[in-house]
């Protein structure tokens, strides 16, 4: 039935566009109207008005204009009956019934899957009020949560049966189509026969920031029962995308725009918790790793974050990793710190909501925060350690969009680590310039090298060659008579360094210059024959073993196209990819951008790096060179002759010498 048009005219006529826009995107008041940054296109300086007078949104930046219809009906991919049913929803106002001979095709699919979903929601909530939920309240109560805190955010409980929740739904005209499409059942691969996904459990529906249900998680209530997973998730379904969501959204609105902050927790249960305990302002990211997606969702309500992670080991990973997207989304972060062993639920529950307001109040930044986890872990016993705190906390600080902010950040690393700031921007610098790079914006110029042979052959690989490679002598006339062997024992022991132009950093097996080198020479077609012609880098240049036998690995790929995809392509043949390629492109913090920085080619930027990176590599050789010539003339001071001593003692010089022309070059 046609929704009529005085209806709709009414619904535009009361409608608060301002309302209903700030749902999704921060606007600011400006004189009569209001502006924020475009939903629509990717920008930096808001060119998005609205006008609340007249009930028409605009941007300037891509174009795009209309009413709160248009907005919704864009904005939320929905139909123009749905866009219009969400605003008389909002107002109140009832709409004839609708016998569905508008929406049709998705859109009706999405419908379907969203009303299957709350119908879903209701029996989970229902049966835990009735007596086949009767141990699900009883362990709600146990967690402490009240009736509010389950009303609020509508917890339930799904029988333990297979079937229970498909028969509830199908008699309630559910199609089996629309329950797989809503994640609530699944399928068995070999027999067909469909399954309640659901068993048994206590159900928190996950809702987006309109309110409806888009899916669910269920909690297993015996801790004993160690064989099933302890929370199960909706699949990823028509309107279910794990990555897009943050739990307690809904509830967590106007808090997040009151208050300008979001608490960030990991769980379901702390989420409870701390929403209870009267921080509404909490959003989870439930299990995955927090995730770009849903920060920028959540900055359509505030841009600063408290993270509240686990006191594990787990739990500061993920609080650092958090912390680095979360700053590069442009957000401030502080990080509270919890006793080992509890989390944010276990904190209210024990301690009271007293105890976790003074945690947050004792909030760190993020340089206090990485310092504080630096020095638990020993880094900062040693200077080396300490270089590499110092050189972790500049990363994060260079993902800071905003200068003044990075200054203030910089400021304080200065004063925490007695640095002089003049040092801590050069390194800055150095990180932006190589983000920069390996953000690979602008592509192209300088194709080097077309792929040959499109049909690879099978490739075959003799990694002891790398071991018995030797370094390189930089300069072979002042390098004087050091052989091979002199550094054999030092280069095979990769764990245990003997000087400091050779310590890997922590958890490494290359040094940084070498990572990369390897990864432009992996990922960027035509890069290996370049540093081989022009740069003359073989193997033997590297320093590590590992860096000699990947270097070798991928220039050998590297005649069939780029060798990633040869590789790659070889692997799927059945062989194996060395697990230290892959560490090469995905880099821990975010698998998914290792791959999208794959599409580069070689740029002036590149050649400026690979330049850089070599000479580096360079300059850590002849460090090794002097010292190990230190070594032989500290052992010849009372036994050699006084020749032998003069020889060494100038070939040092001339090391020295050259190492300083280098140096001079990389400053420029
Ligand atoms: P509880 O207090 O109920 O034991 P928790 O939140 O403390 O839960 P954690 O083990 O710290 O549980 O896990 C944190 C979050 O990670 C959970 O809330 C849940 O979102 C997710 N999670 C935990 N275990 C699983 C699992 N087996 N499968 C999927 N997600 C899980
Ligand atoms: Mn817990």
């Amino acid at each position: 039935m046609r929704i009529p048009d005085q209806i709709i005219e009414q619904i535009r006529h009361d409608t608060d566009i301002v309302e209903v826009i700030s749902d999704f995107v921060v606007l600011k008041k400006r004189g009569r109207n209001f502006l924020g940054l475009c939903p629509f296109h990717n920008e930096k300086t808001p060119s998005f008005n609205v006008l609340p007078e007249k009930g028409i949104f605009k941007c300037f930046g891509c174009g795009k204009g209309g009413d709160a219809i248009t907005f919704l009906r864009e904005h939320q991919k929905i139909s123009y009956p749905e866009a219009v049913k969400l605003l008389a929803e909002r107002l109140g106002i009832s709409l004839p019934d609708d016998t569905d001979d508008h929406a049709q095709g998705e859109s009706n699919r999405y419908e379907n899957a969203y009303n299957v979903l709350r119908l879903a929601g209701n029996f989970f909530y229902k049966n835990l009020y009735a007596d086949i939920g009767s141990e699900a309240l009883q362990y709600v109560r146990l967690r402490g949560f009240s009736e509010e805190t389950v009303k609020k955010f509508a917890l339930g409980f799904s029988p333990d049966s297979f079937s229970a929740t498909m028969s509830e739904l199908k008699a309630l005209g559910v199609s089996e189509e629309a329950l797989l499409d809503a994640g609530l059942v699944g399928k068995k691969e070999e027999t067909g026969r469909v399954y309640d996904r659901f068993r048994g459990r206590l159900m928190f529906p996950i809702q987006n920031p309109t309110g409806r249900v888009i899916g669910f998680g269920g909690r297993r209530m015996n801790d004993e029962d160690t064989a099933s997973a302890k929370y199960l998730n909706s699949p990823q379904s028509l309107v279910y995308n794990k990555s897009e969501v943050l739990y307690g959204i809904f509830q967590a609105k106007d808090a997040l725009r009151q208050l300008g902050y979001a608490i960030l927790v990991e769980g379901y249960a702390d989420l409870l918790s701390v929403h209870q305990a009267g921080f509404q302002n909490v959003v989870a990211s439930s299990g995955t790793a927090l995730t770009k997606e849903q920060l920028r969702l959540l900055s359509r309500f505030c841009k600063r974050i408290k993270i509240v992670y686990d006191s594990d080991k787990a739990g500061i990973n993920a609080a650092l990793r958090g912390l680095d997207l979360a700053v590069s989304e442009g957000f401030d972060v502080e990080i509270v710190r919890l006793p080992d062993g509890d989390d944010p639920d276990s904190i209210i529950q024990h301690d009271g909501k007293e105890a976790f307001q003074r945690r947050l109040e004792e909030a760190l930044s993020l340089v206090d925060f990485k310092g504080e986890i630096f020095r638990e872990q020993g880094l900062l016993a040693t200077p080396t350690g300490s270089t590499e705190a110092v050189r972790s906390i500049m990363e994060t600080i260079a993902k800071v969009p905003i200068q003044i902010k990075r200054d203030f950040m910089i400021r304080s690393v200065a004063h925490r680590f007695s640095l002089r700031e003049a040092d801590l921007y050069a390194e800055l610098t150095q990180i932006l310039r190589r983000n920069q790079f390996v953000d690979a914006k602008e592509r192209s110029q300088m194709r080097l090298q077309e792929p040959s042979n499109p049909e690879p052959p099978p490739f075959e690989i003799d990694t002891n060659a790398a071991k018995r490679t030797t370094i390189s002598v930089v300069n072979s006339q002042s390098a004087g008579d050091i052989s091979a062997d002199k550094y054999s024992q030092q280069t095979a022991s990769t764990t245990a360094p003997i000087h400091d132009a050779f310590t890997l950093p922590p958890g490494k097996t290359l040094l940084p210059e070498e990572e990369e080198l390897l990864r432009i020479a992996l990922t960027i077609e035509g890069a290996c024959a370049y540093m081989r012609k022009k740069e003359g880098v073989s193997e033997e240049f590297f320093i590590t073993n590992e860096a000699k036998t990947l270097f070798l690995l991928i220039d050998r790929a590297s005649q069939y196209g780029k060798p990633l995809d040869y590789l790659l392509k070889s692997s799927a043949q059945g062989d194996d990819v060395p697990s230290g390629i892959m560490g090469l492109v995905i880099r821990p913090e975010n698998p998914s951008e290792g791959w999208q920085k794959l599409g580069a080619e070689i740029s002036q930027d590149n050649v400026r790096i690979m330049y850089d990176c070599i000479t580096r590599l360079k300059i850590r050789t002849l460090e090794i060179q002097i010292e190990t010539l230190q070594t032989q003339h500290n052992a010849l001071y009372s036994s050699g002759s006084i020749e032998e001593t003069f020889q060494i003692i100038a070939t040092m010089q001339e090391l020295d010498k050259t190492k300083r022309e280098m140096l001079s070059h990389l400053m420029r």
